[in-house]
């Protein structure tokens, strides 16, 4: 296991540089609000958890923070909150998409992380200048996803599957992603995880460890939990083994990695990923919002998260590409053709 391993982080790093290079793509990660509509069961900010102090960062907090990616050079930044989607969000979300584009000259990239929404706001947000969307199924087994969503109408594995295709339907680039090592997670469920990626095409995708949360149903569950090293080295073969057979998309090295090992994102990128999202958020929210436990770099604000970054990405041997979007060529082939 361990040289079939060695062999297989080797060949998916040699297939990234060959496929999409050795460059860095910066996407600016704002987390403007911790306010959600749904109770899924892993996770820290689930709208029962009654310890969790609530904020939504203000239009100029937010604008602030996209202005820094900009001067700094980031190229894209992407806008995540709980899921809410209520006209009053949904408009929200569209002057802010606008406001940036005028801040940046139209030259910031957007990416959204918002949840699930209708095909008409994923629409109208595209139009007021967001190209890239993130909604991670988080598992592609009906069975396993309803052990981590309860089993009702808001949390509807239909409906994020049909998101999905809504999302592609109306132009985005689309990412997904699933947590490696969750409770009743089987090694067949994460084979047939990457097979769904490939089978619905996506552009982009965000995986990383489970890491479970004590304010959360799912924790009562944690005897069953692989040990953090072994979700950790798990998360590693699903990134090359997604390189491998999806060559050319964007794959994050998911922060929740650095929760694991100080380097770990480091390490994704030397197996195969090619984006890293610096937290920018202003530092008086980061607290509260965390999704798991252990989240690295709640405290540092974003001209050292930079800088930290610069000198991670340089010792990982990579290049950063400054000012550059980054898109997935992924997506550009399966547009034209
Ligand atoms: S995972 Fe997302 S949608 Fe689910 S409770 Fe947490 S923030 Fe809300």
């Amino acid at each position: 296991m361990g040289d079939e391993r060695t062999r297989l982080l080797k060949k998916s790093r040699e297939t990234k540089e060959r496929t999409v290079g050795n460059k860095v793509y910066f996407r600016g990660l704002v987390e403007f609000s911790n306010v959600c509509s749904k109770d899924c069961l892993y996770c820290g900010i689930r709208k029962s958890n009654e310890k969790v102090v609530r904020y939504n960062a203000t239009d100029d907090e937010i604008l602030d923070s996209c202005r820094f990616a900009w001067e700094n050079r980031f190229a894209s930044v992407v806008l995540q909150s709980g899921e809410i989607s209520s006209p009053a969000f949904v408009k929200r979300i569209d002057n802010l998409l606008k406001k940036i584009k005028q801040l940046s000259n139209n030259e910031l990239g957007i990416t959204l992380s918002c949840g699930e929404q209708t095909r008409e706001t994923y629409l109208r947000w595209k139009e007021s200048g967001a190209h890239r969307y993130l909604l991670r199924i988080e598992s592609s087994n009906r069975e396993l996803y309803y052990k981590i969503h309860p089993k009702n109408q808001t949390h509807s594995f239909k409906k994020r599957v049909e998101a999905l295709r809504f999302l592609k339907d109306t132009g985005y680039q689309v990412g997904t992603g699933v947590m490696v090592g969750l409770p009743f997670q089987t090694f067949e469920n994460l084979a047939d995880d990457l097979l769904f990626f490939k089978q619905i095409d996506i552009d982009m995708c965000g995986m990383g460890p489970y890491i479970e949360h004590e304010d959360t149903p799912l924790y009562k569950h944690r005897n069953l939990l692989k040990t953090k090293q072994e979700r950790f080295d798990l998360t590693l073969n699903m990134i090359a083994v997604l390189r491998l057979l999806m060559p050319d998309i964007n794959i994050a090295a998911a922060t929740a990695l650095q929760a694991i090992d100080p380097v770990g994102r480091e390490k994704a990128l030397a197996v195969g990923a090619n984006i890293i999202m610096p937290n920018i958020t202003p530092c008086n929210y980061r607290e509260a919002y965390q999704l798991y436990e252990d989240k690295p770099c709640l405290d540092e604000d974003k001209e050292l998260c930079r800088s930290c970054l610069e000198a991670r990405i340089d010792l990982a041997g990579s290049e950063i590409g400054y000012n550059e979007w980054g898109d997935s060529k992924h997506f550009a082939k399966r547009v034209n053709g």
